[in-house]
């Protein structure tokens, strides 16, 4: 027996041996050590306010290791935008350090995309859809053919399969909040950031929206840290939560979360466990 159970593992790395000859679990390589897509290493932010210093962040460490569904979830306040804002190299740490991939990160990594809040601000109302996807494609010197098949297919994804010929001020706000995130998948990052991106959307666009990225992770593979204030988003979407203190901010917490998958807004949400891991971290964000 030669084959491996890993259908993307092809035999070509497979150890010499016989066809044929059994290969015991001890003669196995050993499974290599995880490394993580993502680290904080005391990450420590301080802002210049009025001739004194602000402490956003005072000492955040954590990793997100591929394929992972991460939230980080924080009072109001509690420097999550300061935190994703340094993660994404979009800004350096006062103190400690952020890593994509174990490089220091001092600009944002190709491999790594960013969804904020406002879409109203990160789409160009002049350009139509597929245009505005197409964007860092085009910057990335993709050749026209692609470009188009993939603006297809990331549209596709986001549920807006024909919308390419609209402008964004002709769509709703949760479809323009698809729209920015399938720009932000359409050069397939490794690694997508998202800063409250659904907290501008009515309840029931924001349970489609969170299923929908739900479903980009699965079919993508691409791994995610998402930064909300809304817990019972964090508990539906998450792996892992990473909860962190009032400001200035350290990590109160990570908190697994074992919930079964596929989740399901209505099956999900009235499981037992959902309502035990709120409350644990309404418990720990509130200092109650
Ligand atoms: P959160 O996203 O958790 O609400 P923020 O990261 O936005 O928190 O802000 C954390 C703290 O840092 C807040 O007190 C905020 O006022 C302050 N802050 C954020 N950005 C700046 C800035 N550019 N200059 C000065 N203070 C800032």
């Amino acid at each position: 027996m030669t084959g491996t159970r890993d259908g993307h593992r092809g035999t070509a790395g497979a150890p010499p041996h016989a066809a044929g000859t059994p290969v015991r679990a001890e003669d196995r390589p050993a499974a290599p050590e995880r490394s993580p897509v993502l680290a904080a290493r005391h990450v420590h932010k301080a802002y210049a306010v009025d001739g004194g210093r602000k402490v956003a962040v005072e000492d955040i460490s954590f990793e997100v290791f591929k394929g992972e569904f991460v939230c980080v979830v924080g009072p109001s306040g509690a420097g999550k935008t300061t935190l994703l804002r340094c993660l994404s190299g979009l800004m350096p740490p006062t103190s400690g350090e952020t890593l994509f991939e174990g490089q220091a990160i001092d600009r944002v990594p190709e491999q790594l995309s960013v969804v904020f809040q406002d879409y109203s601000r990160s789409l160009f109302p002049w350009s139509k859809v597929a245009r505005n996807v197409e964007l860092p494609l085009k910057v990335e010197k993709v050749p026209k053919a692609e470009r188009r098949a993939r603006v297809e297919e990331m549209l596709a994804a986001v549920g807006l399969a024909g919308a390419g010929d609209r402008y964004p001020w002709q769509l709703s706000g949760g479809m323009q909040q698809r729209v920015a995130i399938a720009r932000a998948l359409a050069y397939r990052p490794e690694l997508l950031l998202m800063d409250e991106p659904f907290a501008s959307v009515d309840a029931q666009t924001r349970f489609e929206l969170e299923d929908m990225i739900l479903q980009i992770r699965e079919d993508f593979g691409v791994t995610v840290v998402l930064v909300t204030h809304d817990i019972d988003e964090a508990v539906y979407l998450a792996d892992r939560i990473v909860v962190l203190s009032k400001a200035p901010s350290v990590v109160a917490q990570l908190v697994d979360i074992p919930l079964e998958r596929p989740r399901n807004q209505v099956r999900t949400r009235n499981d037992p466990e959902f309502a035990h891991l709120r409350t644990h971290i309404l418990e720990l964000v509130t200092g109650g």
